[in-house]
Order: structure tokens, then C-alpha cells, then sequence
């Protein structure tokens, strides 16, 4: 088996980088860093983003693998005294493959169509003013938005800047996105549901931004900034993010632990 490893890039998630190669050599592993099978992310869920943006090519062909250096993560399962049995693991065991849904974004610019991916979410915010724009769910007018910006999360990235803006936290099973409102202003022209609305797989929604308007983008920890957007896809992607498991990691302990502080036995 082959694999990479994308570290934090800090002194601790460095070194244990380090001495994942070293045991990686000693039980037949090999390092690849092109073609891997196997994406070895060492430091917190931002490291993970970091690793699927760098593979997200070769999204579908590859499996990760979290490994935290600091509190337990969402998508980092392995602790940095494990090393040695998660390289154990990796030699001798076939893994149980986890699949989760992400996000496609089709930006419709004067440049024309980009098409991007989001593991935790896509965020659309106003640079100068507040963001106005348009919601169509499946090409029908939905609501006129107006303020701060808009999150849309996948199921993995519900538990993020969904959960801060007041979204629900929803099971990576469900293949779906959340649309949530950053303080939206509702009055007679501009007038939101006011709670977050969740699309099934085979809907869409369309951002159309009204006016000549600076736009942040933000998918996942990368920014741009635009001021020529026409209209913005945002659907379920056709294919997910692959986690290789060796024991188990449930989603609901996972939210049990980081936001209730209770202990996973
Ligand atoms: P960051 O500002 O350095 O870290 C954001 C925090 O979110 C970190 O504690 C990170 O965990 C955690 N996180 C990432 N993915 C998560 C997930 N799926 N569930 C629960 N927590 C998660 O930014 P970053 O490391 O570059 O990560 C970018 C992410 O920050 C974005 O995708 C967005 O979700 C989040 N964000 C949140 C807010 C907010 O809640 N107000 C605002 C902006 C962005 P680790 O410490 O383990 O890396």
C-alpha cells in the first residue's frame, strides 16, 4: 500500500510525520506522493481540509486517515501515541471504507464556469456591504437574502460553521447540504425563512448576487474574492470523500465528546 502524509506544519505534527515514515518503511508501506491510496492527515480537521484540497483531483481514488495532535477531532481519529498500531493496522488489515458526501460549487463568473469542492462548507459573505442576493431552490425563487452571508454545509462540515450560525447538526449518512443564514436583516424587501433549510441529494440552489457586489467566497479554509459573479450552483457532488476506518468512530460520540465534554468509552 501506498500513501502520503500531510502534517500541520508545526514542530510536533512534524515530527510525528516523521516517525510515521520510519514505520511506515519498516512494515512495507511505501511513500508516494502523487498516486497515493492512502492520505495521512497529522494535526487537527484544518490539516484534513488542508490534505482534501490538496487531493481533491483524486478525491474518490484515495482513503484518509485523521490523526490528532491536540483534543479529538471530527475527521482525526488516531492519537499521537498511536502511530504504531495505526501503521500495524495499515499493513496487515483491510480497512472499512466510510464515505461522505461533499459539496460542488459552479461559479458562473464573466470568466465563465469554475466548478469547486467543499468537505465542510461554502461561505458567501459581502466584502464592502452587507451580501445581497437571490436564493432559487431548483430554479424556483426562494427568498431574498440580505446580510452578513450565507453558509452551506455539507453533513461533515455541519458540525462547524454551521453549528456556530445556529444550523442542525446532521448525520454524514444523509447525503445532503444546509443552507444557514448569517444575520440576515428581514424586512418588506428583503425577507428570510430565518431558520437553515436542508436540500436532499437531487436538489439545487442557486445564489444570484443582484448588484455589482465584492463577494467572499470561502470553501472551506480558502478564500477569493470576486466581483464579477453571475449566479452560484450549489448541489450535492456526485461522488464523496473516503475515510479508511480500523475500528470504529461514531459521528454521534465524536459530537458527544467535543460538544458535551462527555467521555467516549
Ligand atoms: P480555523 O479558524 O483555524 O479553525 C476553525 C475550527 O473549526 C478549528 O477548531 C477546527 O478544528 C474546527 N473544525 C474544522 N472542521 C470541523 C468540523 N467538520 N467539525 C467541527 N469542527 C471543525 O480554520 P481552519 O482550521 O482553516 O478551518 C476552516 C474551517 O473553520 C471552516 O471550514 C469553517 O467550518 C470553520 N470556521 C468556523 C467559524 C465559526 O465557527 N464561527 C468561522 C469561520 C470558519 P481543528 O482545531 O481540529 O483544526
Amino acid at each position: 500500500m501506498n500513501y502520503v502524509v500531510v502534517d500541520r506544519g508545526d514542530q510536533l505534527s512534524q515530527e510525528l510525520a516523521q516517525r510515521f515514515h520510519t514505520l511506515a518503511a519498516e512494515n512495507g508501506l511505501k511513500r508516494d506522493e502523487e498516486t497515493p491510496e492512502m492520505v495521512i492527515s497529522i494535526g487537527g480537521d484544518g490539516t484534513l481540509l488542508q490534505a482534501f484540497h490538496t487531493h481533491v483531483e483524486r478525491v474518490s481514488e484515495v482513503a484518509f486517515i485523521g490523526v490528532h495532535t491536540g483534543h479529538l477531532g471530527f475527521f482525526a481519529d488516531w492519537q499521537a501515541d498511536e502511530l504504531d498500531e495505526l501503521v500495524k493496522m495499515m499493513a496487515n488489515n483491510e480497512p472499512r471504507i466510510v464515505r461522505y458526501p461533499i459539496a460542488q460549487i459552479e461559479l458562473d463568473t464573466d470568466t465563465g464556469l469554475t466548478t469547486h469542492f467543499a468537505l465542510n462548507e461554502f461561505t458567501l459573505k459581502g466584502v464592502d456591504n452587507t451580501l445581497v442576493a437571490q436564493i432559487d431552490i431548483n430554479d424556483e425563487l426562494f427568498e431574498m437574502f440580505r446580510g452578513d452571508g450565507i453558509v452551506v454545509s455539507t453533513p461533515s462540515g455541519s458540525t462547524a460553521y454551521n453549528k456556530s450560525v445556529g444550523g442542525a447538526v446532521i448525520h454524514p449518512s444523509i447525503e445532503s447540504l444546509q443552507i444557514a443564514e448569517i444575520a440576515s436583516i428581514n424586512n418588506r424587501v428583503y425577507r428570510t425563512l430565518g431558520s437553515s433549510v436542508v436540500l436532499p441529494q437531487h436538489h439545487h440552489c442557486d445564489i444570484i448576487s443582484r448588484k455589482e457586489q465584492r463577494l467572499q467566497l470561502s470553501f472551506d479554509h480558502l478564500n477569493i474574492t470576486r466581483n464579477d459573479i453571475r449566479s452560484i450552483r450549489c448541489s450535492v457532488a456526485g461522488h464523496k470523500i473516503c475515510f479508511a476506518r480500523y475500528r470504529p468512530f461514531t459521528f454521534w460520540n465524536r459530537v458527544r465528546e467535543a460538544f458535551l465534554g462527555y467521555e467516549v468509552k
